[in-house]
């Protein structure tokens, strides 16, 4: 049987997550989660650039948020040239 990995609530204050976050969900973090006005975007990326998880991913038409991963820092909102996302709350 394989060895259960802890989760990202198994880490201690002010520990260190020391493997890549796509081994943890660690979406639960996130007290806001945005939400993307299909209409309004222009698929630009500039969301997918700055996104410093990798909670943004682009299939080659469209962008796709992975809240498993998404923290909800804002920073797609406030970095999207057409304010098309807006960050809801949990
Ligand atoms: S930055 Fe805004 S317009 Fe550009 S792909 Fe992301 S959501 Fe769409
Ligand atoms: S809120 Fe932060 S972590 Fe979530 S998709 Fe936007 S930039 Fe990435």
């Amino acid at each position: 049987m394989p060895e259960k990995q802890p989760g990202s609530k198994d880490i201690p204050p002010a520990g260190v997550c020391w493997k890549p976050a796509k081994e943890y969900k660690t979406g639960d973090w996130r007290s806001k989660r945005p939400v993307r006005d299909e209409e309004k975007c222009t698929r630009c990326l500039t969301c997918w650039i700055f996104c410093p998880d990798a909670a943004i991913s682009w299939d080659g038409k469209d962008i796709h948020f992975d809240l498993n991963y998404c923290k909800g820092c804002g920073i797609c909102a406030e970095e999207c040239p057409v304010k098309c996302i807006e960050m809801e709350d949990e």
